[in-house]
């Protein structure tokens, strides 16, 4: 996978989010596979991560606490 940003190679790695949800609560998931160029730092998340990342933060909402905190590696 080549950088978005400034065509560099990337480099596997793991990466930490923190999402602001509606409601002021925030969702923080760790440990998420990722892309990292290695040039510029740009984190890149493959199509798959995406989508489970997406549902995490449904289920967050769901659950409506203030702080949630998520090990992607651990998350259904
Ligand atoms: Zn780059």
């Amino acid at each position: 996978m080549r950088c978005i940003k400034c065509g560099h190679g990337t480099y596997r790695s793991t990466n930490t989010e923190a999402v602001e949800l509606a409601g002021g609560c925030l969702l923080i998931i760790r440990n998420i596979p990722c892309y990292k160029c290695g040039e510029c730092d740009e984190i890149m998340y493959t199509g798959d991560v995406v989508e489970r990342l997406e549902r995490l933060t449904a289920k967050a909402v769901e659950l409506a606490q203030e702080l949630t905190i998520v090990d992607y590696a651990k998350a259904a």
